[in-house]
C-alpha cells in the first residue's frame, strides 16, 4: 500500500523540488493509498515550489444555433446539453474528466482558483501564474509557468491530457476556437479555446530524451520542462502542420484545423 511518504520520495526522485509544476493525474493505477487523495496532494505540495492544475468546468458550456464559420463545432447540435448547462461558480466542481486531484486541490484552504467560466485553473503558491489568465488568453498561466522554468508532471497519465501542449499549439500559430459559457445570468463568448487533445500522444517519441520518469507502486510519474515541450511541439508542427491531430473523421476541431 502506498502512502504520502512513498509519493514524496517518488516526486523527489524527479529532481524538481525547486520548480513550479502543472499536474495532471489519474490515481486509479496506484490502487489503495493510505489517506487517499489528500496524501497525494500533501506529497505534491511538500515536493514542489508551486502546484497548479486545470480546474475546467465543461458543464457551463452552451452551443448556439449559429455562429462564426470554421469554428470546429456543429452549431445547434447540443440542444439537450444546453438545457442542462449551469452558470459557472467559483466553487463549482472540477469536471470529472479532469480528475479528483484537481477538485481536492481547489477546495483546499488557501488554494486559489481563476474565474474563467470553462478553463479555470487552481493552484497553491501559484498566484503569480494564475493572475495572468484573461478571457482573451485563457491558457496564459501555462505560459507564465514556463517563464518561471515550470514543468509538467503527469501522474499515471499520458500526453493526451497534457493541457500545456495546447499552449504550444497556439505559439505554433495553430487555430484556436470560440466557445460559449453561462457566467452569472448571461452567456459569454470565450475565445482562445484550444483544439482536440486526443492525438497528443504522438509527441511522446519526440520527447523521449527529455522526459524524467519514476515508477511508483503499480503506477508511474513522468515530467517534462514546459520550455522543452513548447520547443518540441512548435518544431514538429512547423515540419508537419497536421501533427498531433487525431485520426477521427468526425472530429470537428481537428477537421477545422485541417481545412
Ligand atoms: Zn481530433
Amino acid at each position: 500500500m502506498l502512502d504520502s511518504t512513498d509519493l514524496k520520495f517518488a516526486f523527489e526522485d524527479l529532481g524538481l523540488t525547486e520548480k513550479p509544476v502543472i499536474v495532471h493525474a489519474s490515481l486509479r493505477p496506484f490502487g489503495y493509498i493510505k489517506s487517499g487523495v489528500d496524501a497525494i496532494l500533501r506529497a505534491l505540495l511538500s515536493s514542489f515550489k508551486s502546484v497548479m492544475m486545470p480546474a475546467f468546468t465543461y458543464k457551463t458550456m452552451v452551443t448556439p444555433g449559429v455562429g462564426p464559420a470554421n469554428n470546429g463545432i456543429t452549431y445547434g447540435s447540443e440542444k439537450d446539453l444546453n438545457k442542462m448547462a449551469q452558470p459557472f461558480r467559483l466553487n463549482m466542481r472540477v469536471d470529472p474528466m479532469i480528475g479528483i486531484l484537481a477538485e481536492t486541490l481547489q477546495i483546499r484552504p488557501f488554494a486559489t482558483r481563476t474565474d474563467h467560466p470553462i478553463l479555470s485553473f487552481t493552484g497553491l503558491r501559484a498566484d503569480e501564474f494564475l493572475i495572468t489568465q484573461t478571457m482573451a488568453e485563457p491558457l496564459a498561466p501555462i505560459g507564465a509557468l514556463a517563464e518561471a522554468d515550470g514543468w509538467v508532471v503527469l501522474i499515471n497519465a499520458d500526453h493526451s491530457v497534457n493541457t500545456s501542449i495546447h499552449y504550444a499549439e497556439k505559439l505554433a500559430g495553430r487555430k484556436q476556437f470560440i466557445r460559449w459559457a453561462i457566467n452569472g445570468d448571461r452567456i459569454v463568448e470565450c475565445p482562445g479555446f484550444p483544439g482536440d487533445s486526443s492525438g497528443f500522444n504522438a509527441i511522446a517519441e519526440y520527447l523521449k530524451p527529455d522526459i524524467r520518469r519514476v515508477e511508483v507502486g503499480a503506477g508511474f510519474i513522468q515530467a517534462v520542462s514546459l520550455k522543452c515541450l513548447f520547443e518540441t511541439v512548435q518544431e514538429i508542427i512547423k515540419k508537419d502542420p497536421l501533427a498531433l491531430l487525431c485520426q477521427r473523421s468526425d472530429c470537428d476541431r481537428c477537421n477545422a484545423i485541417r481545412s
